[in-house]
């Protein structure tokens, strides 16, 4: 479970995340959408610390996570996958590397057992014939789904997605939309940043709608798409629906 408890972060003067309580339980698939500046990288970055809060504290599994480093960050963040838009695959190592090699740096695992479990993991995502290939023999699509299973290699129970689809051709959006609809049906918890008002629709239990740093709605898909509540809300989904 994750948990926003009057939560602030500011880039030097300028608050980006203003006084955000939030709760999401094991299990729940919440998609986050919002205009562009509004917070919502911010929002799920924090979460696994890739920044800091400013103010409030945020509690993973009731935990509090504020000042964690070492080996205290590094056990947080085992329970946390991240996806990123832009894939972030190193791009000298082959598919089943980039997935097996945090197993073997971070958590000391034999090679041949994290080959063995990524090679797993590539499988789950449908790429099983390409993990001997490197990202650059990979189309955006396929990286994607490397990505997530990179993410998923130290067994999470919480995954931040950071619009997932939206560096990809339209062709390639329904490959890994596919993979993350199979991952929410498996009892994941997930946060899914995404522009994809399909993904939102079908797949999310809550959607939550940001803007200028806060949270304006949260509802279930079938009440924010049908009934906006918010004049910003209703005027964002008039421009992307
Ligand atoms: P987009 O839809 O364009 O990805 P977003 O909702 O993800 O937008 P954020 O990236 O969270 O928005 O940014 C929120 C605000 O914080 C923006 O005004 C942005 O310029 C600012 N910001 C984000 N990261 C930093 C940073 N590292 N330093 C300074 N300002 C930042
Ligand atoms: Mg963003």
């Amino acid at each position: 479970a994750v948990e926003f408890r009057q939560v602030s972060k500011s880039f030097g003067h300028h608050l980006v995340i203003r006084n955000v309580d939030l709760s999401v339980a094991s299990g729940d698939v919440v998609a986050v959408c919002g205009p562009s500046g509004s917070g919502k990288s911010t929002l799920i970055r924090l979460i696994n610390q890739l920044e800091t809060v400013t103010d409030g504290e945020i509690l993973i599994h009731n935990k509090p996570t504020r000042g964690l480093n070492g080996s205290a960050l590094r056990e947080l963040r085992t329970h946390i996958g991240f996806v990123f838009q832009q894939f972030n695959l190193y791009a000298h190592l082959t598919a089943q590397d980039n997935v097996s090699l945090a197993l073997i740096k971070v958590h000391g695992w034999k090679k041949s057992d994290a080959r063995g479990k990524a090679l797993a993991l590539l499988t789950r995502v449908g790429l099983q014939d390409k993990a001997q290939h490197y990202p650059e023999q990979l189309s955006g699509g396929q990286q994607q789904r490397v990505a997530i299973a990179r993410a998923l290699v130290t067994d999470p129970d919480i995954i931040l997605f950071d619009e997932p689809t939206s560096a990809l051709d339209p062709e390639m959006i329904g490959e890994v939309l596919l993979v993350m609809q199979e991952l929410a049906k498996s009892g994941i918890t997930m946060i899914v940043v995404t522009h994809e008002m399909s993904f939102a629709r079908e797949i999310a239990d809550r959607v939550i709608f940001m803007d200028g740093g806060e949270i304006l709605e949260q509802a279930e898909p079938e009440d924010f798409f049908l009934r906006p509540q918010h004049p910003r809300a209703q005027r964002f989904l008039q421009k992307v629906l």
